[in-house]
């Protein structure tokens, strides 16, 4: 119909992109009817799922056969086909961004054909369906290597930026999934540690500071900051002194502790630069808002790592990585200036090597992507191959390709 029409198609997961990627004017096609978990290899560890189906209830279906995912991002009402659009990502430099978990998929092309796609067959459609921004076809089925079921113990400790920036390695080293939160505007930092334990869930969750003061006191004074932006760097500071300044231990099974709570709206950037750029790279922005009062940043600067990869448009490419996070909150919906703090940022991205997070926003076109992705031409000639007309294109894409 689509094509009897002129139409173009976009097919999403979860809708949880923050970029305009899985936006159409065109027809949407929404999966969240094929969620079927369709085969489950106990000895291999590996699932095929239809490709709708959440990581929320993937995460349930693999705990009832003693299995996992390995890692997982920050929310789960997340799509098995729209985590590898994008690009998802957690921590952890002994893991790959999400798409890395997946060893299989079937992809339903603009000429009606599917297509099944491994390492051994189909190997090139499977580089890049790998991560593939929706621009190849519709995914219908999702194979996910697996690991036995496990538990997380998560320690957060309050450091500074200069220890943890000299001292990355060891972090690196004593935590399987270590990341830190930045508090712009100071040098304190938060430390997350989660590793692997055996001991049984505990928590030490608490409604009123978590939510009355986490989440509503925290939205009422950075809507009060929208009239005296000065403030920004004060709330940061308070609000490190009352969260996050003493240690705090959780158990729980794995993707309990992997999804942590966004808060409220919110713009984000997310640019993976090499790892040995850290540093220099959050210094350098440190330097920028240090310089220039009237730049105000909110809490926190998520600094996450990843394992290199081979997919042709992940952002780990052939690098081990560090994925910076930025965000500017919207409190009750209201638009905060960021354009400064944004451009300051992208520059320095740019300027280390970075390559942008494809779900969260960013203002780069063609000619950046030919640069980045030293793979980028062979992906566009599979895209061209299986979709002639372009039609699972649309405006995000067209920056992307043309
Ligand atoms: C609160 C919040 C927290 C987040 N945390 C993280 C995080 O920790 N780490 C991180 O990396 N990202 C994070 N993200 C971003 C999120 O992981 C990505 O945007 C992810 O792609 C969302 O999955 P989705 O199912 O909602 O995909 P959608 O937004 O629906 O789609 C993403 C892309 O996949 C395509 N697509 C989806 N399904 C199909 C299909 N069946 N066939 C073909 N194409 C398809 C769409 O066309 C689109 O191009 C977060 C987002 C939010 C809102």
């Amino acid at each position: 119909m689509a094509r009897q029409r002129n139409k173009r198609v976009k097919v999403v997961g979860g809708g949880h992109s923050p970029s305009d990627i899985a936006c159409t004017d065109d027809f949407m096609i929404q999966m969240g009817k094929m969620n079927k978990v369709l085969k489950v290899d106990k000895e291999k560890q590996q699932v095929t799922v239809e490709s709708g189906i959440f990581l929320s209830d993937l995460n349930v279906e693999l705990s009832k056969h003693g299995l996992a995912l390995a890692n997982l991002g920050a929310v789960s009402e997340v799509a098995a086909a729209g985590v590898i659009g994008t690009g998802t990502h957690n921590t952890g430099i002994k893991h790959g961004i999400l798409p890395t978990q997946v060893v299989g998929l079937s992809l339903l092309t603009a000429s009606g054909d599917i297509l099944e796609c491994s390492e051994s067959i189909n190997a090139d459609i499977f580089q890049a369906a790998r991560l593939h921004l929706g621009c190849l076809g519709v995914v219908l089925t999702v194979t996910f290597q697996c690991v036995p079921q496990f538990h997380l113990h998560e320690v957060t400790f309050p450091s500074t930026l200069t220890e943890v920036l000299n001292h990355l390695d060891d972090h690196l080293k004593r935590s399987q999934y270590f990341r830190f939160l930045w508090f712009p505007h100071s040098e304190n930092v938060t430390v997350i540690y989660q590793d692997p334990t055996n001991k049984p869930p505990s928590s030490s969750a608490n409604w009123f500071w978590d939510y009355a003061i986490g989440y509503y006191l925290l939205e009422f004074l950075l809507w009060i900051s929208t009239f005296v932006p000065s403030l920004v760097r004060w709330i940061n500071r308070f609000f490190f002194w009352l969260l996050f300044s003493s240690r705090v231990e959780n158990i729980n099974v794995s993707y309990k502790i992997f999804n942590y709570e966004c808060r409220f709206k919110q713009h984000v950037q997310d640019w993976a630069i090499p790892i040995e750029k850290t540093k220099e790279a959050l210094l350098e922005l440190k330097a920028a808002l240090e310089n220039n009062p009237k730049m105000v940043a909110h809490y926190p600067v998520e600094v996450r790592f990843a394992r290199a990869d081979e997919i042709w448009l992940s952002p780990c490419f052939q690098r081990d990585s560090c994925y910076m996070n930025i965000i500017m909150y919207r409190p009750y919906g209201k638009n905060v200036p960021r354009l400064n703090y944004w451009l300051t940022y992208e520059g320095i991205m740019k300027k280390y090597g970075g390559r942008p997070h494809w779900a969260k926003a960013h203002s780069c076109t063609r000619k950046d992507f030919e640069k980045m992705y030293p793979a980028f031409p062979k992906f566009c000639s599979v895209r061209d191959k299986l979709d002639p007309t372009g039609m699972f294109l649309n405006t995000y894409l067209e920056k992307v390709f043309y």
